[in-house]
C-alpha cells in the first residue's frame, strides 16, 4: 500500500529538528515540504529587506538539510490557497501541516485556509511549535490576558514545559515524482544594489548555524550575560534572535540546552555554579519577554499600529522627515546613538541596550512617533519580528503593556559610559571620532578645540553638531507628556 502523503507548509519554522508539523508528516508518511512566498498576505507588515535577505539564506539551508534526508523543499509563489489547492491536486496529497503563527493577518489567513482545505475533505491540522507557551495556555485566574511581565513570567515558570524536543527525522520519504519548483533566486528575495555585504559578514543563517551559535552561547557566556549584557563594546548577548524570529531554532530547544549545560556546568565546579544559574535565569527571562511580546500581540492586534494606552492616541508627537532622516543615517550628533545606527544598517543588528537608547532618543528627544521607528527597525533589523519589535517599541516610548514610564528619557551620554565604558563600540561605528579621546568621545561638542584638532575633528563638517539638546528636548518631551496625561 503506498503511503499517505502530507505537505508540510513551512513559514516561521525553517528546521527539521524539533519541528512538530515536520514529524507528524514523516509519522504519517511521504511528506511534500513546502514554502509559498505571499508578501501580500502579511498584513502591513511584508518583509523588509533584511528580513527578505535572512529568508533567502535560511530557506537554502534548509533545501540543503531536507536533501541529505533525501527529500527536497519545494518553493512557490501565493497566494496561499491557491498554492496549496495546485500542490495537494499535482501530488495527491491528502494532508496539509503546518505549525502556528500569531501575527493577527496570519491568524486570519491561516483560519480561512483551514476552512477552506477541510470543506474538501483535506486533513488540515496545525501545532505549537514556536512558543514555550501559546497566548491562550497562559492567563490572570479570572482568564483574562497579562499586561504585567513579572506575573506573566511566573505563571509561565509554573506551567510545565516538554522536557524533550523531537528528535530531527533521520529519512524523509518523499512522493514517486516530485512537483515543479521555482529556483529559490526567482522569489528576488536578495537585493539588486549589494547593500548586503556587512549583513554576509556578520551572520550565517540557518538551523545549524543556530545551533552552533547556542552551544558556544550556554557553554560560557550565558555565566557572563547577566553582569554584560547591556554592555555593547562586547559580544555579551545570545545574538539568537534572528534565528528564534525565522524558527531555525525554537524556544524549547533553547530552554534545554541551558538546563543541560548548567547540570554540566554543575558537576565540573561548585564555585560559580550559583552565578552561572542565576546568570541564566536571566538569560531565560529575555526568552520570557519573547513570550509576553507574542501573547500581547495575540491579545492586543492592534497594537503592531496603535498604542495600547489609549491616552497616547493623542499624543503631539512631531513631523520631521528631515531629523527622522538623520536619525536613521546615524547623523544625530550624539555618538552612541549613531554609532548604534550605523551598526544596524551595516549589519542588521544592534543589542538590546542601543536599541532602547536610539528609540527613546526618537521618541523623546526628537519627539517622532514610535511608528516611524518600528518602520525602519522593520525594514533594516535581520530580527525584525512583530510582536518584539511592537513590545520593544511601545516599552521605550511609555504607551505598551508594563512599559518604562514615558518620563524615562534615557541620557545618551550616561547610557554610553555604562554600556561603551572604553568608547569602542563608538570608535568602531563612527570612525570619524575615532581619535578622539573617551573623555571627550561622548560628547564631541564638549572637548576643547585643540583636542578636536587634534583628532581631526571639525563639528559640522567631519561629524554632526548634537540635534537638539539633550536636556531642553528632554524638558519639551515630558511639557507634551503632562499635556497628554491631563487630556
Ligand atoms: C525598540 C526595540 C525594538 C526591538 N525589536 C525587536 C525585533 O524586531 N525582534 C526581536 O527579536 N527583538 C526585538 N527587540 C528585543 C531585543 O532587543 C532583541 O530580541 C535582542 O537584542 C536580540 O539579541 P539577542 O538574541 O542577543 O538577545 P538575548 O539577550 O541573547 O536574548 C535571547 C532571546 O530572548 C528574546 N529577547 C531578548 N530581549 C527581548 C526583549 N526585550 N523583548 C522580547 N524578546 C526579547 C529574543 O528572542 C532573544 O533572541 C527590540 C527591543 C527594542 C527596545
Amino acid at each position: 500500500m503506498t503511503k499517505p502523503l502530507t505537505i508540510v507548509w513551512f513559514r516561521q519554522d525553517l528546521r527539521i529538528g524539533d519541528q512538530p508539523a515536520l514529524r507528524r508528516a514523516v509519522d504519517r508518511g511521504g511528506v511534500i515540504p513546502a514554502y509559498i512566498w505571499a508578501p501580500d498576505e502579511e498584513g502591513d507588515w511584508p518583509l523588509g529587506g533584511a528580513s527578505r535577505w535572512w529568508l533567502h539564506h535560511s530557506l537554502a539551508s534548509l533545501d540543503e538539510q531536507l536533501r541529505q534526508r533525501g527529500s527536497r523543499l519545494i518553493v512557490r509563489r501565493g497566494p496561499t490557497q491557491q498554492t496549496l489547492d495546485e500542490l495537494l491536486e499535482q501530488t495527491g496529497a491528502t494532508a496539509v501541516y503546518w505549525n502556528r503563527r500569531y501575527e493577527p493577518a496570519a491568524i486570519e489567513r491561516d483560519k480561512q485556509v483551514k476552512a477552506a482545505l477541510v470543506s474538501r475533505g483535506v486533513q488540515a491540522e496545525s501545532f505549537s511549535g514556536s512558543l514555550l507557551h501559546e497566548p491562550w495556555t497562559i492567563t490572570t485566574k479570572q482568564g483574562a490576558p497579562y499586561q504585567v511581565f513579572t506575573p506573566f513570567w511566573k505563571a509561565c515558570l509554573g506551567a510545565a514545559v516538554k522536557h524533550e524536543t523531537l528528535a530531527a527525522p533521520r529519512e524523509v520519504a518523499g512522493p514517486s515524482k516530485w512537483p515543479a519548483t521555482l529556483k529559490l533566486e526567482e522569489l528576488e528575495l536578495l537585493p539588486t544594489l549589494a547593500w548586503d555585504a556587512g549583513i554576509a559578514e556578520a551572520w550565517e543563517p540557518g538551523a545549524l548555524a543556530a545551533e552552533r551559535r547556542l552551544q558556544e552561547f550556554v557553554g560560557e557566556a550565558i555565566g557572563r550575560y547577566q553582569e554584560d549584557r547591556d554592555r555593547t563594546d562586547i559580544d555579551s548577548s545570545s545574538r539568537l534572535s534572528p534565528h528564534l524570529h525565522f524558527g531555525e531554532i525554537s524556544p524549547r530547544q533553547i530552554w534545554l540546552a541551558v538546563e543541560k549545560a548548567l547540570e554540566a556546568f554543575k558537576a565540573k565546579s561548585t564555585s560559580g555554579a550559583s552565578k552561572t544559574r542565576q546568570s541564566a535565569e536571566v538569560f531565560l527571562k529575555e526568552v520570557g519577554w519573547r513570550e509576553f511580546a507574542y501573547h500581547l500581540l495575540y491579545y492586543f492586534p492592534q497594537t503592531p499600529g496603535e498604542p495600547l494606552r489609549e491616552q497616547f492616541r493623542g499624543f503631539p508627537w512631531r513631523r520631521s522627515q528631515k531629523d527622522l532622516r538623520a536619525w536613521q543615517r546615524g547623523r544625530t550628533g550624539f555618538p552612541i546613538v549613531d554609532a548604534a545606527m550605523r551598526e544596524l544598517w551595516t549589519t542588521g543588528f544592534m543589542p538590546n541596550r542601543t536599541r532602547m537608547i536610539v528609540a527613546s532618543f526618537l521618541t523623546k528627544d526628537l519627539r517622532l512617533t514610535w511608528l516611524r521607528g518600528a518602520e525602519w527597525f522593520w525594514d533594516t533589523l535581520v530580527d525584525a519580528d512583530l510582536a518584539n519589535n511592537t513590545l520593544g517599541w511601545q516599552w521605550t516610548a511609555g504607551c505598551g503593556a508594563d512599559a518604562a514610564p514615558y518620563f524615562r528619557v534615557f541620557n545618551p551620554t550616561m547610557q554610553a559610559e555604562k554600556a561603551d565604558p572604553d568608547g569602542e563600540y563608538i570608535r568602531r561605528w563612527v570612525p570619524e571620532l575615532a581619535k578622539l579621546p573617551t573623555k571627550w568621545l561622548r560628547e564631541p561638542w564638549t572637548a576643547p578645540e585643540e583636542e578636536l584638532v587634534a583628532a581631526g575633528v571639525e563639528l559640522g563638517k567631519t561629524y554632526p553638531r548634537p540635534m537638539v539638546d539633550h536636556h531642553e528636548a528632554r524638558d519639551a518631551a515630558l511639557a507634551a507628556y503632562e499635556r497628554v496625561k491631563k487630556s
